[in-house]
């Protein structure tokens, strides 16, 4: 199946499961409930709250990692932002489930109103409050803080919690409105939504570690040079199957280092029964790795993401690397074959900071068809469109495969869509989860 038909199938599911809700509510409840103002708005806040709890399912089962849902959506990469995209939605559709709730009261009586959003002595609402403040606070460290990553990750954890608190208050609190209308599939629905929220939930916490315990690795070889690590690695029983390009939750056992797994591309190439990743220090943790050891055990979870020159219809191509973002590119490079025509710029400051030169010229000089464009942005100044245009003479027809830096990313892919580049053309690797 194409993937453009993938995305939109994968789409309208999404969207239908989404909407069951009210569907539902008309398909049962014969338009009741909105035959005033008072059970309109009542019945939208229920609805209001039942969309934004479907859609909260929806971002566990997206962090799951299962593999299909990265072919709906062309990479984990991706899945993750959808991911974002959709907590954010969940988060208003929440918001405005007791908002529509007290509207009813108002503006005859705001005392009431008011009183409907503080703790009562019924604790099935009380629970909906715990859990909205929750949600609320939870999403407010993701987007408004720049906490490190792993405390992050431990305060999204929390979101499980409030999903659980959310369903008790859901079936403890049984909509007014909706009890007599349909009650039943209104019912059955929620039930379906929590099942699947918190079994998606739980298998993120718990069952997606033991995916880790399959694929053991040992390290080979360390190389460190100023501020990059290449780190080869060789598989202590079955080596896990990739093609170049893709990506691998990395775990290293080693005592001065955390267990968090981390993610990075694999830069060698398809199905090599050693793997390498190439890993510049940003954080604690990358700068950590200067205590790795050779023979130190590794475990591999993946392989993930869609990043791949053979995903693509065209085979004239034009890769863009900046920094880091060379990665994924050295090993389809070691990958291609004469029938793919590519031009590869790589930018970095300046020439100390390149990584894997050497062997990016090596397979310049025996493919022909693979074209090596080393950038230094100190003595050439910035990379844009019109030089590409120059040096691989047309950027039409073409695919562009983007990894690097989110300015150069952002930068590069409005340039070659001002010059009527298709965005379907542009494919990006994100290198942030967050
Ligand atoms: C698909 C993908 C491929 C990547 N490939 C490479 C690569 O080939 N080489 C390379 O050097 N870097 C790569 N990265 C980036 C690398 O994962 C981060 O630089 C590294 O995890 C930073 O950890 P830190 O603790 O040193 O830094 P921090 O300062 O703690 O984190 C910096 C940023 O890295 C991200 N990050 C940190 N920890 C994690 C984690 N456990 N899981 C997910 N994201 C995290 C967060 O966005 C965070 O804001 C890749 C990232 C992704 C998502």
């Amino acid at each position: 199946m194409q993937k453009n038909t993938k995305k939109f199938l994968g789409w309208s599911v999404l969207i239908l499961i989404i909407l069951t809700p009210v569907l539902l509510w008309f398909l049962f409840g014969d338009g009741d409930g909105f035959t005033n103002y008072a059970d309109t708005v009542h019945s939208l806040g229920e609805l209001f709250g039942l969309v934004g709890m479907t859609i909260f399912a929806i971002t566990f089962v997206l962090s799951t990692r299962i593999s299909w849902i990265e072919d709906v959506f062309g990479g984990l990469d991706k899945v993750y932002i959808v991911h974002g995209l959709l907590g954010g939605t969940a988060l208003l559709f929440i918001l405005a489930h007791p908002i529509f709730l007290v509207l009813k009261f108002i503006p005859g009586n705001f005392p009431l109103a008011a009183s409907y959003l503080l703790p009562s002595s019924y604790w099935s609402v009380n629970l909906g409050i715990i859990a909205l403040f929750g949600i609320l606070g939870l999403i407010y460290i993701t987007l408004y803080t720049k906490i490190k990553y792993h405390k992050w990750k431990f305060t999204h954890e929390f979101l499980g919690l409030v999903f659980l608190i959310a369903v008790f208050h859901i079936f403890l609190v049984r909509g007014t409105v909706s009890q007599g209308i349909i009650f039943h599939g209104y019912y059955v629905y929620a039930t379906i939504v929590s099942v699947i929220g918190l079994w998606a939930f739980s298998y993120s916490l718990f069952l997606k570690n033991r995916k880790m315990k399959n694929a053991i690795y040992k390290i080979k070889n360390i190389i460190h040079k100023d501020d990059v690590f290449e780190i080869e690695m060789m598989p202590e029983h079955k080596p896990i199957e990739y093609h170049s390009g893709q990506f691998i939750f990395v775990r290293f056992y080693n005592e001065k280092l955390s267990e968090e797994p981390h993610p990075f591309s694999i830069s060698s190439k398809s199905n090599s029964e050693f793997i390498k990743i190439v890993v510049r220090k940003l954080g604690d943790f990358t700068s950590s790795l200067e205590h790795l050891k050779v023979g130190d055990k590794v475990s591999i979870e993946g392989p993930y993401g869609r990043f791949n020159f053979k995903n693509y219809s065209h085979k004239n191509q034009i890769w863009l690397a900046s920094g880091i973002g060379i990665v994924p590119f050295i090993g389809m490079a070691e990958d291609l074959s004469s029938e793919f025509q590519i031009d590869l710029y790589y930018v970095e400051k300046n020439e100390n900071k390149f990584i894997g030169n050497s062997t990016l010229r090596e397979i310049e000089k025996r493919n022909k068809n693979f074209k090596f464009i080393p950038w230094t942005s100190e003595k050439m100044n910035r990379l844009d469109v019109h030089k590409i245009k120059k040096l691989s003479r047309t950027i039409e027809n073409k695919e562009f495969l983007i990894c690097g830096s989110p300015g150069f990313k952002e930068e590069i892919t409005k340039q070659l869509i001002n010059e009527g580049v298709k965005k379907s053309n542009i494919h990006e690797e994100v290198f942030d989860f967050r």
